[in-house]
Protein backbone atom coordinates (compact mmCIF):
# COMPACT_ATOMS: atom_id res chain seq x y z
CA UNK A 1 0.00 0.00 0.00
CA UNK A 2 3.14 2.94 0.99
CA UNK A 3 4.24 2.00 -2.53
CA UNK A 4 1.18 2.23 -4.26
CA UNK A 5 0.71 5.85 -2.18
CA UNK A 6 4.33 7.05 -3.66
CA UNK A 7 3.80 6.10 -7.12
CA UNK A 8 0.29 8.11 -6.87
CA UNK A 9 2.25 10.90 -5.34
CA UNK A 10 4.88 11.02 -7.90
CA UNK A 11 2.39 10.49 -11.08
CA UNK A 12 -0.42 12.84 -12.50
CA UNK A 13 -2.70 9.97 -12.09
CA UNK A 14 -5.91 11.59 -14.14
CA UNK A 15 -5.98 13.02 -17.28
CA UNK A 16 -8.19 15.86 -18.93
CA UNK A 17 -7.47 17.41 -22.76
CA UNK A 18 -5.83 20.39 -21.03
CA UNK A 19 -3.48 18.55 -18.65
CA UNK A 20 -2.24 16.78 -21.49
CA UNK A 21 -1.74 19.96 -23.14
CA UNK A 22 0.26 21.07 -20.53
CA UNK A 23 2.54 18.04 -20.56
CA UNK A 24 3.04 17.86 -23.44
CA UNK A 25 4.16 21.31 -24.18
CA UNK A 26 6.99 20.17 -20.86
CA UNK A 27 6.32 17.63 -18.21
CA UNK A 28 7.99 19.73 -15.97
CA UNK A 29 5.53 22.18 -15.98
CA UNK A 30 3.01 20.02 -15.57
CA UNK A 31 4.34 18.96 -12.52
CA UNK A 32 4.71 21.81 -11.13
CA UNK A 33 1.36 22.70 -11.55
CA UNK A 34 -0.83 19.40 -11.11
CA UNK A 35 1.70 17.71 -8.38
CA UNK A 36 3.60 20.62 -6.55
CA UNK A 37 0.68 22.72 -7.18
CA UNK A 38 2.80 25.95 -7.41
CA UNK A 39 0.65 28.28 -7.30
CA UNK A 40 0.07 30.78 -9.88
CA UNK A 41 -1.70 33.82 -11.02
CA UNK A 42 -4.72 33.58 -13.50
CA UNK A 43 -4.77 35.83 -16.45
CA UNK A 44 -7.84 38.28 -16.58
CA UNK A 45 -8.77 36.81 -20.30
CA UNK A 46 -8.81 33.44 -18.07
CA UNK A 47 -10.75 34.76 -15.24
CA UNK A 48 -13.14 36.70 -17.65
CA UNK A 49 -13.89 33.40 -19.71
CA UNK A 50 -14.63 31.41 -16.54
CA UNK A 51 -17.10 34.55 -15.43
CA UNK A 52 -19.02 33.96 -19.17
CA UNK A 53 -19.44 30.28 -18.93
CA UNK A 54 -20.72 30.67 -15.56
CA UNK A 55 -23.72 33.02 -17.02
CA UNK A 56 -24.25 30.54 -20.08
CA UNK A 57 -24.62 28.16 -17.47
CA UNK A 58 -26.76 30.17 -15.53
CA UNK A 59 -28.97 30.98 -17.95
CA UNK A 60 -29.39 27.53 -19.14
CA UNK A 61 -30.64 26.45 -16.07
CA UNK A 62 -32.90 29.15 -15.82
CA UNK A 63 -31.53 30.77 -12.91
CA UNK A 64 -31.37 33.99 -14.08
CA UNK A 65 -33.91 35.59 -16.24
CA UNK A 66 -32.17 37.92 -18.80
CA UNK A 67 -29.98 36.99 -21.65
CA UNK A 68 -26.38 38.21 -19.88
CA UNK A 69 -25.09 41.04 -22.10
CA UNK A 70 -21.73 39.03 -22.77
CA UNK A 71 -24.64 36.24 -24.34
CA UNK A 72 -26.01 38.54 -26.87
CA UNK A 73 -24.50 37.73 -29.92
CA UNK A 74 -25.82 34.11 -29.12
CA UNK A 75 -29.74 34.75 -28.45
CA UNK A 76 -31.67 32.30 -30.13
CA UNK A 77 -28.83 29.57 -29.67
CA UNK A 78 -29.14 30.29 -25.86
CA UNK A 79 -32.91 29.79 -26.03
CA UNK A 80 -32.81 26.66 -27.54
CA UNK A 81 -30.28 25.44 -25.54
CA UNK A 82 -32.45 26.84 -22.36
CA UNK A 83 -35.91 25.21 -23.84
CA UNK A 84 -33.77 21.89 -24.60
CA UNK A 85 -32.89 21.92 -20.94
CA UNK A 86 -36.16 22.17 -19.52
CA UNK A 87 -37.21 18.96 -21.88
CA UNK A 88 -34.62 17.30 -20.79
CA UNK A 89 -32.32 17.11 -23.68
CA UNK A 90 -29.38 19.50 -22.99
CA UNK A 91 -27.00 19.16 -20.01
CA UNK A 92 -24.64 21.56 -19.19
CA UNK A 93 -21.07 21.86 -17.50
CA UNK A 94 -21.26 18.40 -16.34
CA UNK A 95 -18.57 16.88 -15.07
CA UNK A 96 -17.68 13.48 -16.54
CA UNK A 97 -15.05 11.03 -15.99
CA UNK A 98 -14.02 7.91 -16.89
CA UNK A 99 -11.61 4.83 -16.13
CA UNK A 100 -8.76 3.50 -17.58
CA UNK A 101 -10.98 1.34 -20.32
CA UNK A 102 -13.00 4.26 -21.23
CA UNK A 103 -16.03 2.93 -19.08
CA UNK A 104 -17.71 5.99 -17.32
CA UNK A 105 -17.05 5.95 -13.59
CA UNK A 106 -17.36 8.93 -10.69
CA UNK A 107 -15.62 12.26 -10.52
CA UNK A 108 -13.74 11.53 -8.21
CA UNK A 109 -13.61 7.78 -8.18
CA UNK A 110 -11.03 5.50 -6.96
CA UNK A 111 -10.48 4.22 -10.86
CA UNK A 112 -10.61 7.89 -11.90
CA UNK A 113 -8.76 8.16 -15.19
CA UNK A 114 -10.29 11.08 -17.15
CA UNK A 115 -12.12 13.86 -17.25
CA UNK A 116 -14.10 15.76 -19.04
CA UNK A 117 -16.57 18.79 -18.98
CA UNK A 118 -18.55 19.79 -22.30
CA UNK A 119 -20.67 23.17 -22.12
CA UNK A 120 -23.57 22.22 -23.06
CA UNK A 121 -24.28 19.31 -24.62
CA UNK A 122 -27.62 18.23 -26.65
CA UNK A 123 -28.69 14.68 -26.90
CA UNK A 124 -31.76 13.93 -29.18
CA UNK A 125 -31.98 9.85 -29.75
CA UNK A 126 -29.37 8.65 -31.09
CA UNK A 127 -27.91 11.83 -32.63
CA UNK A 128 -25.84 13.97 -30.52
CA UNK A 129 -24.22 17.61 -30.29
CA UNK A 130 -20.65 18.81 -28.21
CA UNK A 131 -20.24 22.60 -28.13
CA UNK A 132 -18.02 24.51 -26.43
CA UNK A 133 -18.19 28.08 -25.98
CA UNK A 134 -14.93 30.21 -26.60
CA UNK A 135 -14.52 33.96 -25.83
CA UNK A 136 -11.44 35.52 -26.24
CA UNK A 137 -10.06 35.42 -30.19
CA UNK A 138 -11.41 33.90 -33.31
CA UNK A 139 -9.47 31.06 -34.53
CA UNK A 140 -10.96 29.47 -37.62
CA UNK A 141 -9.44 25.92 -38.24
CA UNK A 142 -7.89 25.47 -35.26
CA UNK A 143 -6.55 22.34 -35.10
CA UNK A 144 -6.11 22.16 -31.32
CA UNK A 145 -9.49 23.05 -31.16
CA UNK A 146 -10.80 20.14 -33.45
CA UNK A 147 -8.29 17.55 -31.26
CA UNK A 148 -9.90 19.04 -28.34
CA UNK A 149 -13.78 18.36 -29.69
CA UNK A 150 -12.41 14.95 -31.30
CA UNK A 151 -11.85 13.82 -27.70
CA UNK A 152 -14.83 14.86 -26.71
CA UNK A 153 -17.19 13.23 -29.13
CA UNK A 154 -15.16 9.92 -28.34
CA UNK A 155 -15.94 10.16 -24.70
CA UNK A 156 -19.27 10.71 -25.50
CA UNK A 157 -19.53 7.65 -28.24
CA UNK A 158 -18.27 5.26 -25.69
CA UNK A 159 -20.54 6.92 -22.51
CA UNK A 160 -23.52 6.86 -25.37
CA UNK A 161 -22.80 3.88 -27.50
CA UNK A 162 -26.09 3.87 -29.32
CA UNK A 163 -24.85 7.32 -30.90
CA UNK A 164 -25.18 7.62 -34.60
CA UNK A 165 -24.35 11.04 -35.02
CA UNK A 166 -21.44 13.32 -33.43
CA UNK A 167 -21.17 17.16 -34.32
CA UNK A 168 -19.25 19.37 -32.05
CA UNK A 169 -19.68 23.32 -32.26
CA UNK A 170 -17.43 26.10 -31.25
CA UNK A 171 -19.46 29.20 -30.42
CA UNK A 172 -17.30 32.80 -30.81
CA UNK A 173 -19.13 34.33 -28.35
CA UNK A 174 -17.70 37.58 -28.90
CA UNK A 175 -17.55 37.10 -33.06
CA UNK A 176 -20.85 35.43 -33.59
CA UNK A 177 -18.81 32.65 -35.11
CA UNK A 178 -19.55 28.71 -35.30
CA UNK A 179 -17.28 26.74 -36.14
CA UNK A 180 -18.79 22.72 -36.74
CA UNK A 181 -16.95 19.57 -37.20
CA UNK A 182 -18.56 16.24 -37.67
CA UNK A 183 -17.29 13.11 -36.60
CA UNK A 184 -17.78 9.91 -37.76
CA UNK A 185 -17.60 6.38 -35.68
CA UNK A 186 -14.45 4.74 -36.94
CA UNK A 187 -12.62 8.49 -36.76
CA UNK A 188 -13.63 8.96 -33.16
CA UNK A 189 -12.68 5.11 -32.22
CA UNK A 190 -8.88 5.67 -33.91
CA UNK A 191 -9.07 9.21 -32.06
CA UNK A 192 -9.57 7.33 -29.31
CA UNK A 193 -6.38 4.88 -29.04
CA UNK A 194 -4.32 7.99 -30.10
CA UNK A 195 -5.41 9.73 -26.58
CA UNK A 196 -5.23 6.87 -25.52
CA UNK A 197 -1.40 6.35 -25.83
CA UNK A 198 -0.42 10.26 -25.35
CA UNK A 199 -2.61 9.63 -21.77
CA UNK A 200 -0.45 6.84 -20.78
CA UNK A 201 2.60 8.58 -21.71
CA UNK A 202 1.51 11.29 -19.34
CA UNK A 203 0.14 9.79 -16.49
CA UNK A 204 2.89 6.74 -15.76
CA UNK A 205 5.66 9.39 -16.50
CA UNK A 206 7.93 9.47 -12.66
CA UNK A 207 10.51 11.97 -14.45
CA UNK A 208 9.27 14.99 -15.57
CA UNK A 209 12.14 16.16 -17.69
CA UNK A 210 11.80 19.73 -18.66
CA UNK A 211 11.48 20.14 -23.00
CA UNK A 212 12.39 24.12 -22.74
CA UNK A 213 11.30 26.10 -25.61
CA UNK A 214 10.75 29.69 -26.43
CA UNK A 215 6.82 28.67 -26.55
CA UNK A 216 6.79 26.50 -23.92
CA UNK A 217 8.62 29.02 -21.48
CA UNK A 218 7.02 32.15 -22.82
CA UNK A 219 3.62 30.86 -21.25
CA UNK A 220 5.15 29.05 -18.04
CA UNK A 221 4.45 30.69 -14.78
CA UNK A 222 7.20 28.87 -13.11
CA UNK A 223 10.23 30.22 -15.37
CA UNK A 224 11.52 31.88 -11.75
CA UNK A 225 12.07 28.28 -9.50
CA UNK A 226 13.16 26.69 -13.17
CA UNK A 227 16.72 26.57 -14.15
CA UNK A 228 16.26 25.13 -17.39
CA UNK A 229 14.30 27.69 -18.36
CA UNK A 230 14.66 29.05 -21.95
CA UNK A 231 15.38 32.70 -21.30
CA UNK A 232 17.60 31.65 -18.45
CA UNK A 233 19.74 29.11 -20.65
CA UNK A 234 19.85 31.51 -23.51
S1 LIG B 1 10.34 27.25 -17.57
FE1 LIG B 1 10.29 26.11 -19.51
S2 LIG B 1 11.48 24.26 -19.10
FE2 LIG B 1 10.93 25.13 -17.12
S3 LIG B 1 9.04 24.15 -16.54
FE3 LIG B 1 8.47 26.01 -17.61
S4 LIG B 1 8.20 25.39 -19.73
FE4 LIG B 1 9.36 23.76 -18.70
Amino acid sequence: MVGEKSLKEKTINRWSYSRLGTYESCPKKAYYRYIKKVPEEQHPAAERGIKIHNLAEQYIKGEIEEVPRELYLFYEGFEQLKEGYNDGEVSVEEQWAFNLSWEKTDWDGEDTWGRYIIDAFVKQGNYAKVIDFKTGRFKDNNEGYKKQCSLYASCVLKRFPELEKIDAELWYLDHHKITRFHFERDELIEAKEKFHKRAISMTTDTEFKTTPSEFACRFCSFTNICKDNFYERS
